[in-house]
């Protein structure tokens, strides 16, 4: 039975409410039955001599898409939210909206499992992706909330996701409305049956939760009015968030381990993102391919091309972490515990590197130094850096002051902790070309994800952008309206 077919055979024929499981019975029965039969179940008391700890009560379960409806290997699968969800869904900071079903609550075991594809179901799913994203980025800030780019003078109003907010084949996050929107579309030339939720996708909610993420660490970096590489750290950082958030899953880590017997180049669900999504629209690795070799030089101010270019430097750069890291503890350690460990610390350090950098006008090479540096403080070994320094330079976004030889006749050590190609530990690098179009011209953000082409992002001015609050639809209208009042006079 593949892990799909037993999934929908625990959901099927029940009633969206659930069937509720003692829980004296559940903790005794193997997962997949933990639901299913557990009424049936022996109704003793259990033998119990010594007390148990207790954990506290906080959390439920919530059926998501692994990765979307078209990666079947994967499916749908339960996942545990650790935390408080009232009905809605609704959190603290998250809360859902769809018109005539939220509130969508919780069934009798205080949980969200849904028939796959309801509307429930996509409230559930959606709400849990974003918690889920959320939740990853606040353990990388030491446990720390993350503000979105309104939280500020004690302001706590949540950000509200709409699972179906219309037609179209798009998604995106938007701060005027304090928002995250996934819209539905049918592909040209299907059925009308045929319809494509981007709220299903783990990619896609995940890429525009890490837009919101990023809006509220980094305001300043939205504005079009900034180098095409800023807008490319945003694309890049959605794209990277959701291979972050897919191995932050131990069951996605193994099924990833298992598919490619642990070679991140192999060809897996894993760097190709929104896999539905792009078939959809004719691409068969998915909208976009994390595992790619372009080239700054290749991309020109297009932003969604410039991101790939930084998206497949740090793919590449997990790659050979992962690469030495499983040479150093195969023997020792699981290759998916390797690769799970490996893959938060390299988010970490990620998430590290973006909230030290510049407010506005970031560059690869910003991003690209405080890796270094971040990376040095902590005490990675020096073939960290060295990763990192040979992957930036190869991308031309960097100069190599390692010489690239070694990486590109393929005879790296890479089993060295201490290599760093000609011994100099370099942790201050220079751009590879400082009059690349992907940092002088304007950016085009014509083939960008939806949160791009909001025009509250293209029209209020930077500096105003950059700053923290509230922004209001007049924001976007500010210039013309105050021509309109100085005509009105
Ligand atoms: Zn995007």
């Amino acid at each position: 039975m593949t892990v799909h077919q037993e999934q929908s055979h625990l959901s099927q024929g029940r009633p969206a409410g659930g069937t509720e499981v003692p829980e004296a019975h559940a903790g005794r029965l193997a997962p997949r039955f933990r639901v299913e039969g557990a009424a049936e179940a022996d109704t003793r008391p259990v033998e119990r001599p010594v007390p148990i700890p207790v954990p506290t009560p906080t959390g439920h379960r919530f059926l998501i898409y692994k990765q979307d409806p078209s990666v079947t290997e994967l499916g749908v699968r339960p996942v545990f939210v650790p935390t408080v969800v009232l009905n809605g869904p609704a959190d603290a900071r998250v809360q859902t909206d769809l018109s005539g079903v939220t509130p969508v609550a919780r069934n009798a075991g205080g949980d969200f499992i849904f028939t796959p594809n309801t509307p429930q179901f996509d409230c559930a799913h959606a709400f849990a992706v974003v918690r889920q994203t959320l939740a990853m980025y606040e353990r990388h800030n030491g446990g720390n909330p993350i503000p979105f780019a309104w939280n500020v003078n004690g302001n706590t109003d949540r950000i509200t996701v709409f699972p179906h907010a219309g037609t179209g084949a798009n998604a995106f996050y938007t701060r005027t409305s304090k928002a995250l929107k996934f819209l539905f579309f049918t592909p040209q030339g299907q059925p009308p049956s045929n319809v494509v939720f981007t709220c299903r996708s783990l990619d896609i909610v995940s890429h525009e939760t890490g837009h919101a993420i990023l809006d509220g660490l980094k305001p300043g970096w939205l504005s079009a009015g900034n180098p095409p590489q800023t807008g490319g750290l945003h694309e890049s950082f959605g794209d990277l968030t959701a291979i972050f958030l897919t191995l932050a899953q131990p069951d996605q880590a193994e099924a990833f381990v298992a598919l490619t017997k642990a070679n991140l180049h192999d060809k897996s669900f894993l760097p190709a993102l929104a896999e539905e999504f792009g078939r959809a629209l004719g691409m068969s690795t998915g909208l976009r391919n994390a595992d790619n070799d372009l080239t700054l030089s290749q991309v020109s101010n297009e932003v969604h091309a410039i991101s790939q270019v930084f998206t497949g430097a740090v793919y590449d750069v997990l790659a050979d972490v992962y690469a030495f890291e499983l040479g150093r503890r195969r023997r020792t350690e699981d290759p998916t515990i390797v690769l799970i460990d490996v893959a938060a610390r390299l988010c970490r350090l990620l998430f590290d590197a973006i909230v030290a950098s510049p407010a506005t006008g970031a560059r690869y090479v910003d991003v690209a130094n405080k890796l270094l540096q971040v990376s040095a403080g902590r005490g990675d070994p020096a073939i960290y850096r060295t990763f990192i320094r040979n992957r930036f330079a190869v991308r031309e976004i960097t100069t190599a002051p390692t010489p690239l030889t070694d990486l590109m006749s393929g005879v790296m050590r890479m089993s060295d902790a201490e290599y760093t190609g000609d011994g100099q530990d370099v942790t201050e690098v220079e751009a590879h070309d400082e009059l690349s179009a992907s940092l002088r011209a304007e950016q085009d953000r014509s083939r960008c994800c939806g949160t791009m082409q909001m025009p509250e992002y293209q029209f209020v001015p930077p500096e105003r952008l950059a700053k923290r609050g509230p922004l209001e639809d007049d924001d976007i209208l500010r210039g013309e309206l105050d021509e309109l009042r100085r005509a009105f006079k």
